[in-house]
């Protein structure tokens, strides 16, 4: 199932990382550069996401795949500024294969659901306001638990899958004290809602992910506007998960 998800891999491949620790010298020069960009774009990525405010107080967190290697920022530190050499590469069952500064994102466990069950390509996790209010401000009751429900707003077509007249559903999951704890009912949740990109977490924030990091980012960019203005609308007295073409203007 691993092997059709994770498009563009090849699990026959070895691992760049395991191959070039036993043979350094057959590490090509396109592996060296492609790594290196990988590192970089990570560092590239978390200092975006802070400068949006969605990894203000080394919260927050990045991860990119590039075959069975992952890119993953290091736990608990400024994320705007992370060296391309304190990035940690992982296997996708998260065992470290080169370490980076301290230690591995505590979000790990969440982003390899990502890239398990839903092939993503990149993933990541913000601290955006816009995010925990929106999980708090505009739950709606879904079953046994919450969801974020949104229609009739433009930026609804942005989202993978989504109708801007189709009422688009965002599981969100109940908060724990620590981040992986989270990974249960983070994959829960992905399973149960396949066609959201995006997992809130209740008073903390937003999982996204995407076919790789420029969808990743732009997913974000749509989930975050749509955060924001539900909770704006919200102020209004208008409820986002019931707009429509048809809906009534505020007076
Ligand atoms: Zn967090």
């Amino acid at each position: 199932m691993l092997k059709d998800l994770l498009s563009g891999s090849d699990p026959a491949a070895p691992i760049a990382g395991e191959g070039s620790a036993a043979h350094p010298a057959i590490e090509s020069e396109a592996e060296v550069r492609s790594e290196r960009e990988a590192r970089e774009r990570v560092c590239e990525l978390c200092r975006h996401l802070y400068t949006l405010g969605w990894a203000s107080g080394t919260g927050g967190g990045f991860s990119l795949r590039e075959g069975h290697r992952i890119f993953v920022a290091p736990s608990g530190v400024p994320k705007e500024s992370i060296r391309p050499e304190e990035v940690f590469i992982a296997d996708l069952q998260g065992q470290v294969l080169s370490a980076g500064h301290g230690r591995i994102s505590a979000c790990t466990p969440l982003f390899l659901h990502a890239y398990h069950l839903r092939g993503a390509g990149a993933v990541l996790h913000s601290h955006s306001l816009n995010a925990c209010l929106a999980s708090l401000v505009c739950a709606q009751r879904h079953g046994d638990g919450y969801v974020f429900r949104i229609r009739g707003l433009e930026m609804v077509k942005g989202l993978q899958g989504g109708h801007v007249d189709e009422p688009y559903d965002i599981p969100i999951i109940d908060n724990m004290p620590y981040e992986h704890e989270l990974a249960d009912s983070l994959e829960q949740a992905m399973l149960a809602f396949p066609r959201s990109n995006a997992v809130l977490v209740r008073g903390h924030g937003v999982y996204i992910w995407g076919r790789d990091w420029v969808h990743t980012k732009s997913q974000a960019e749509c989930y975050d506007y749509l955060f924001a203005a539900s909770v704006r609308l919200r102020e209004h007295g208008i409820d986002a998960s019931v707009l429509g073409r048809s809906h009534p203007r505020t007076p």
